[in-house]
């Protein structure tokens, strides 16, 4: 009997991210039946797993805007052989950055204090919610990425060519014609 080729094992997490990211993802279409040949999904928004095993490739969405994102990413990066950035939030904080240039203290006050349409409003202070960081980072401010898969969000065709050229043991290569901003 032929011996069956041990599957990739990959995860993926959403940081300070949209989604939008993990949603190219599924837009691989009928690919991700192939793709599932070769790859087997540990922890992942998309499997709904909650606790990581150790894994070969690890795909992060999102950038780093509070405590928590900070903590989840440093145990990601321990399970993951092979970290990859996806998207523009995880490679330079992308959107969620905007709000670097302002003061976190304006921010949480015009958001719950002083913005239209605010009656007897308050900053949350629940321990249990995380901290804010004073700024959006990237996550290579704080892990060893691999790898960056840019676009915002890359499309599922990125995404697919990007796998099988990391599965086919290549480093991959995405012409300027896969890298998109949408
Ligand atoms: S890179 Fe774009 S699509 Fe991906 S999480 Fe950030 S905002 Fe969303």
């Amino acid at each position: 009997m032929a011996e069956q080729k041990q599957k990739v094992r990959v995860a993926t997490v959403s940081l300070a991210g949209c989604f939008g990211c993990h949603m190219s993802f599924l837009d691989m279409d009928e690919r991700l039946i192939t793709l599932l040949d070769r790859i087997e999904l540990d922890c992942s928004p998309l499997t709904d797993i909650k606790q990581c095993g150790d894994c070969d490739i690890g795909l992060v969405e999102g950038g780093l805007c509070n405590a928590e994102n900070v903590h989840k990413l440093r145990e990601f990066r321990a399970r993951c052989k092979t970290l990859v950035a996806v998207g523009a939030c995880a490679i330079n904080g992308g959107l969620p950055a905007q709000r670097n240039h302002l003061d976190i203290r304006d921010c949480l006050q015009t958001v719950y204090l002083t913005g239209p349409g605010i009656e007897r409003g308050f900053i949350p202070n629940d321990p249990e919610l995380p901290l804010p960081l004073k700024q959006v980072h990237p996550i290579h401010d704080v892990v060893k990425v691999d790898y960056f898969l840019p676009g915002c969000p890359p499309s599922g065709e990125a995404i697919w060519q990007f796998l099988t050229q990391l599965l086919a043991g290549h480093t991959p290569q995405l012409g300027h014609a896969l890298l998109r901003y949408d």
